[in-house]
């Protein structure tokens, strides 16, 4: 089996599909400059294979490093090739992801997410390597109020994290027009994803301050912090705190596996496909759910609006259902309960 390159794929989205890969056999190098992520994520993942009996001799190779760097990358695929192993696919998770951070260092974005996509792209091509799976956002989409997202809705970021993504996406479509015959890319465009892999043994691994609600809750849950702040009471929603589409991250995993095997299926494309479940969550409705679910009482109080958020971003996820050999299965309470199993 020819090998696949996962960027980033210590990091959150990427350490469970890693884990997915490996469950299904695939043999997958990754490099991850650990700057959102840790070492101890690649032995966690070695370790759950063992705990299995997975055989994972020379299926997985870990390499630190940054895709920003060119010497590096294609090192990598020199390598592949010369093991008779070429890499002949590529899911490209690397990227940072704080919407405020990118508000306050759009420098430190750009750089990274946008040359770091240029950079990887040169090389494939180079090594005539033709099949990405790119990790995209709902954060490209120009929000619209109270109707659900789908992929031809008007795109319009609202910060520079949105925007480095929408780029990439436009960088991605100009070269599958410049050699449209060869190149075949799956920009994932996802909406929120939470939760853990339901052993408890990996999950999310929040670095620093976060700004999502999961891992909030999850600090609120082991006492890190008193309470929850919830950003704004009075949206024009259901109970008037922002719904979003939360999918379960094992659910994320196995779409980039059935979109890669789409991929590799089917006709060289460029195709967009909303990676949601297709149901609104509010936020007070997380929150409870989250306290049952676990058996964990906190408390929370209300704060002004936040810069840049939204009231309702939900996915139509009908193109995915119809053209992927995937459907989301886990629901709130499976979201809320694996996100916490981690932590015991
Ligand atoms: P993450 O931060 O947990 O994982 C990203 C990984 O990439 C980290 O391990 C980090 O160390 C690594 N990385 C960052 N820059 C790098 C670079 N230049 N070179 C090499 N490695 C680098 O994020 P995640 O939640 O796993 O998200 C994965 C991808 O999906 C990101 O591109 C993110 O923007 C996108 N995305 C995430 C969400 C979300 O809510 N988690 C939503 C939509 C899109």
């Amino acid at each position: 089996m020819k090998r696949i390159l996962a960027t980033g794929g210590l990091g959150f989205v990427g350490s469970h599909t890693c884990l997915s890969l490996l469950y299904q056999g695939y043999k997958i190098i990754v490099i991850d400059s650990l700057i959102n992520s840790s070492f101890e994520i690649y032995q966690k993942l070695k370790k759950i294979n063992e705990v299995l009996n997975l055989e994972l001799n020379n299926k997985f190779t870990f390499i630190k490093g940054d895709i920003r760097n060119s010497a590096l990358i294609e090192n990598i695929f020199q390598e592949a090739s010369m093991k008779d192993q070429p890499i002949n696919s590529v899911i490209h998770f690397a990227g940072l992801k704080s919407v405020n951070q990118s508000i306050l260092n759009p420098l430190q974005y750009w750089d990274s997410n946008v040359i770091g996509t240029i950079n990887l792209l040169k090389t494939m091509r180079n090594n005539q390597c033709f099949n990405i799976v790119f990790s995209s956002s709902a954060t490209v989409y120009k929000p619209k109020l109270n109707r659900m997202l789908d992929e031809n809705s008007d795109l319009g970021p609202m910060n520079p994290y949105g925007m480095t993504k929408l780029t990439n996406e436009k960088i991605l479509e100009d070269i599958f027009k410049s050699d449209p015959n060869k190149w075949s890319i799956s920009l994932l465009r996802y909406f929120n994803p939470v939760g853990a892999h339901s052993s408890g043994s990996l999950g999310e691994l929040p670095i620093g301050m976060p700004n999502n609600l999961f891992p909030i809750l999850m600090k609120v849950a082991l006492g890190e912090l008193d309470f929850l702040s919830i950003y704004g009471k009075d949206w024009p929603t259901k109970d008037g705190t922002c719904i979003r589409d939360f999918i379960h991250v094992m659910d994320l995993a196995e779409a980039h596996i059935a979109a890669l095997k789409f991929l590799i299926d089917n006709r060289p494309q460029n195709i967009a496909l909303n990676i949601g479940t297709g149901k609104g969550t509010s936020v007070l409705e997380i929150i409870k759910t989250f306290q049952e679910v676990n058996g964990i009482c906190f408390p929370y109080h209300f704060v002004k609006r936040r810069m840049g958020d939204q009231p309702f971003l939900v996915a139509d996820n009908k193109l995915a259902l119809s053209l992927l050999d995937w459907i989301p299965t886990r629901n709130i309470v499976d979201m809320c309960a694996d996100s916490v199993k981690n932590l015991i």
